[in-house]
């Protein structure tokens, strides 16, 4: 399937768990991609996956955190594709678990620079590049945790709540401008992110999902496919979620 022939596109954490889905699935349906990741060598590796499997693909060492670097990678697609038409702002951190009276400032810092001003530094570089395009889907990885929230998480809760606000806003900004913008909310997903649960705290969260385990990378890159491209023609400024049930109680 080549669904995504003759488009460039970036994903942010793409060196692994669903940003690296995400990067794979675009490349094998026809998309140039840049993976980028603050982890270079992860982000390499996936991008020589590309590249191995027949796909194009470049990587770049990025920390979202930087909006010179949101610029760069942008540039960069430019000018070893010729043009940007998709984004996928994917990297993230769970960051630090406290109550907020004991968060910690510098940790609560960080958690809304990589996920929430990460995303914003993307999007003012992608969008005018998009319209260079011609046109443009970008993609905003939020979370359950961008409409209910959970104890302890208080940064990355506000962080997604952003995320699916920033990107309503940036829709209806760039709606007549045939740049459509979404978030996508994954429920707990099986990906590195999660690594640091014990089993307890893991079967716990597991009996938090209607469907009775967690969600996968692939399946959340599905979603986010979906909503890059021409099959989503007629969707912009929405939150979507994949998330076994979770929200829905
Ligand atoms: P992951 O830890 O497997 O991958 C995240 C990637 O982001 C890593 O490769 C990491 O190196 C990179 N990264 C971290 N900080 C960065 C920075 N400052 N700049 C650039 N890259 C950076 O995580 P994942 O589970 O694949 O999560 C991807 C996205 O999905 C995140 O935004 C996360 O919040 C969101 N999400 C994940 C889950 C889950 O349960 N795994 C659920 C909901 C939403």
């Amino acid at each position: 399937m080549s669904e995504f022939e003759g488009k460039a596109g970036i994903v942010t954490g793409a060196g692994s768990g669903i940003g690296e889905a995400i990067a794979l699935r675009l490349a094998e349906r026809g998309a140039r991609v840049v993976v980028t990741d603050i982890d270079e060598a992860a982000a390499g590796r996936v991008a020589t996956r590309i590249e191995e499997s027949g796909g194009q693909a470049v990587s770049m060492k990025h920390d979202v955190a930087s909006p010179e670097a949101a610029e760069e990678a942008v540039r960069l697609a430019e000018e070893r594709f010729g043009a940007l038409h998709l984004a996928v702002n994917n990297a993230g951190i769970g960051g630090e678990l406290n109550p907020v009276a004991d968060y910690g400032i510098d940790a609560w810092r960080k958690v809304i620079d990589i996920n929430l001003n990460g995303v914003f530094y993307g999007m003012k570089y992608q969008i005018p590049a998009n319209e260079r395009a011609g046109g443009g889907a970008i993609a905003n990885l939020a979370s359950i945790l961008g409409s209910v929230g959970t104890a302890n998480s208080a940064a990355y809760t506000a962080a997604k709540h952003g995320v699916v606000g920033l990107t309503k806003a940036a829709a209806l900004e760039y709606a007549k401008r045939k740049v459509r913008i979404n978030s996508v909310g994954p429920g707990y997903i099986d990906t590195p992110l999660l690594q640091s649960l014990d089993d307890d705290a893991r079967s716990a969260l597991i009996g938090l999902h209607p469907l009775g385990r967690l969600g996968t990378a692939a399946e959340v890159a599905e979603l986010t496919l979906f909503l890059l491209s021409d099959r989503a023609a007629f969707v912009t400024g929405s939150y979507h979620l994949a998330d076994g049930g979770y929200t829905a109680r």
